[in-house]
């Protein structure tokens, strides 16, 4: 099954998710910032990232510009988890991002978008302005 790396400041979030990923069959990292993320990812090599944005020592944007930065995780499936942004905001395709998904959000459909990016696998992602999936 696939693994999911979840990047998440907030320990009852975190812990949530978590329950609700691996209830769904993933097994699941968890990196309390982006920095501790990315060391996760480097060692891990995750099948699919869901990062919030907001996060001490290194947010959302830079952890995933570092993942498409890096020669062997640069294809990983990514999707931001975020309050914060209105849906179709283009710094989340051009950010290396594939799929956006706004709290609050059904456990449900966050299940959904990870196990369809987990489907598709990992890709030559392109930095388009729609991003390369849309759910
Ligand atoms: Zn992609």
């Amino acid at each position: 099954m696939a693994t999911l790396l979840l990047a998440e400041d907030v320990d009852d979030i975190a812990m949530v998710l978590t329950r609700v990923f691996k209830r769904a069959g993933f097994t699941v990292l968890h990196g309390a910032d982006g920095a501790a993320a990315y060391d996760l990812a480097v060692e891990h090599r995750p099948d699919v990232v869901l990062t919030d944005l907001g996060m001490p020592r290194m947010d959302g944007w830079e952890l995933i510009r570092l993942i498409r930065a890096h020669k062997e995780l640069s294809e990983t499936p990514i999707a931001i988890l975020t309050g914060q942004l209105q849906p179709g905001d283009v710094r989340v395709p051009e950010s290396g991002a594939c799929s956006l998904v706004l709290k609050p959000t059904l456990n449900d459909v966050l299940v959904s978008v990870m196990t369809e990016l987990a489907g598709h696998g990992p890709h030559g992602h392109t930095f388009s302005s729609t991003g390369c999936i849309t759910t």
